[in-house]
C-alpha cells in the first residue's frame, strides 16, 4: 500500500486553488489516467487514477476540504471513527468503498470501539427537578478490567499484531474496479491478537460491575432533560475510551402544579363570599404559602399572576410565573336558613334594575341574537 500522498500535490493544485481550478486539474488528470486510456499499464493507471478520484471527492466538498486542511489524512479517514472535531459522519459517507484508499499505509491502526453510551432513566419530583438534587444511583457496567489494564491479554504479556490484516483491522476484498474493505475476522477490528488471554476478562478488556454512582442533578430540569456523565458509560473495548452516560429525567405529577417550561399552574378554590366580597387567601408556592388578594366581584375561571413563584430554568432565562385560576365553590349541605337568605338573595339580585350576572347577560342577548337572525 502507498504512503498516503497529499490531495493537493495529487491533483497539481496549489492549497489556495479555486474549486474551478481544482475541477479543471481534476478533470485533465482523470482523463490522462483513466485505466482506458492506459492499455500498456492499466494497474498502475488504475491506482493513479483512484487517487486522484479520491482527492478530487474531498477537495471538491467545502467541508471535506476544510476538515482536510485542518487534521490532514486525519479529518477525512473514516477509522479515526469521526472524533476529531469537523470529520463526524465521514465514515458514513465513505464507507467500504474509499475506506481502504483512505486508511492505507499507516501501520498499527486501530478501529477499536469506544464504550456503548448508556440511558438511566431517573424519575424526580417537581421540587427535587426545580431546585436540584443529588443522587446517587447504581449501573450494571463494563468496566475496564484491573487486572490487565484493560488490554485483554494476560498479565506480563502483551498482545501482538494481528497475523491476518497486519494490523489493519480491516481486510481487503477485490470487487471489480474497487476493492472492498470488511472488519479483520481474526482480530475483530483491533488489529491485534491476544495469545494469551486475561483469566479475569477473557481477553475482553472488560468486566460486568455494578457502580455507584453520585449523579448531581441541576435545578430547573424538566421532562425529556438528559444530563451527560462524561465517560461514566462502558468502558471500551481493550483499552478504548468509555462512552458517557446520560441520565433522562422523567418529572411526576405534582398534586397541586402542573408546568410549562418556566411557568408553574395552580387551581385554588374560593368561596363564594370571597369572591362576591373579595378578601385575602393563601395560596401554595413550591416554596411556602403566600397571601394573595382577591378583589370584590372575581368571575370563576380568572387568573392571577405571582410573578417570579415559577421555575428557574436550567437553560437559564428569568425565572417564570405562577398562575393561580381561581374556582368558585357553590356552597353545599345548605341549612334552612342559609337556603332563605340565598333566596332573598336571589330576589333582590333580579329587583335591582342592575344587570349582576354579566355573562348571563351577554349569553342571554346572544342566543336572542341568534333566533333573531334565524327567523329573519
Ligand atoms: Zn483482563
Ligand atoms: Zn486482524
Amino acid at each position: 500500500m502507498a504512503t498516503k500522498e497529499d490531495f493537493y500535490k495529487l491533483l497539481n493544485v496549489d492549497r489556495n486553488a479555486s474549486d474551478a481550478e481544482i475541477k479543471k486539474s481534476y478533470r485533465s488528470l482523470a482523463m490522462k489516467f483513466h485505466p482506458d486510456r492506459n492499455a500498456d499499464n492499466p494497474e498502475a493507471a488504475e491506482v493513479k487514477f483512484k487517487q486522484i478520484k479520491e482527492a478530487y471527492e474531498i477537495l471538491s466538498d467545502p467541508k471535506k476540504r476544510s476538515a482536510y486542511d485542518q487534521f490532514g489524512h486525519a479529518g477525512v479517514d473514516p477509522s479515526m471513527g469521526g472524533r476529531p472535531g469537523g470529520a463526524e459522519g465521514f465514515s458514513d459517507i465513505f464507507g467500504d468503498v474509499f475506506g481502504d484508499i483512505f486508511g492505507g499505509g499507516r501501520q498499527q491502526r486501530s478501529n477499536v470501539q469506544r464504550g456503548s453510551d448508556l440511558r438511566y432513566n431517573m424519575e424526580l419530583t417537581l421540587e427535587e427537578a426545580v431546585a436540584g438534587t443529588e443522587r446517587e444511583i447504581r449501573i450494571p457496567v463494563l468496566v475496564s478490567c484491573g487486572e490487565c489494564s484493560g488490554s485483554g491479554a494476560k498479565k506480563g504479556s502483551t498482545p501482538v499484531i494481528c497475523t491476518t490484516c497486519h494490523g489493519h483491522g480491516q481486510v481487503r476484498m477485490q470487487q471489480g474496479f474497487f476493492s472492498v474493505q470488511q472488519t479483520c475476522p481474526t482480530c475483530r477490528g483491533t488489529g491485534k491478537q491476544i495469545k494469551d488471554p486475561c483469566g479475569s476478562c477473557h481477553g475482553q478488556g472488560r468486566i460486568q460491575k455494578n457502580k455507584t454512582l453520585s449523579a448531581k442533578i441541576p435545578a430547573g430540569v424538566d421532562t425529556g432533560d438528559r444530563i451527560r456523565l462524561s465517560g461514566e458509560g462502558e468502558a471500551g473495548e481493550r483499552g478504548a475510551p468509555s462512552g458517557d452516560l446520560y441520565i433522562e429525567v422523567r418529572v411526576k405529577e405534582h398534586d397541586i402544579f402542573t408546568r410549562d417550561g418556566a411557568n408553574l399552574y395552580c387551581e385554588v378554590p374560593i368561596s363564594f363570599a370571597t369572591a362576591c366580597l373579595g378578601g385575602a387567601i393563601q395560596v401554595p408556592t413550591l416554596d411556602g404559602e403566600v397571601k394573595l388578594t382577591i378583589p370584590p366581584e372575581t368571575q370563576t375561571g380568572k387568573s392571577f399572576r405571582l410573578r417570579g413563584k415559577g421555575v428557574k430554568q436550567v437553560r437559564g432565562g428569568p425565572v417564570g410565573n405562577l398562575e393561580c385560576k381561581v374556582r368558585i365553590e357553590t356552597p353545599v349541605q345548605l341549612t334552612k336558613e342559609q337556603k332563605a337568605l340565598i333566596e332573598q338573595l336571589g330576589e333582590s339580585l333580579l329587583s335591582g334594575g342592575k344587570h349582576h350576572n354579566p355573562q348571563e347577560h351577554s349569553w342571554v342577548n346572544g342566543v336572542k341574537n341568534f333566533f333573531d337572525k334565524l327567523t329573519g
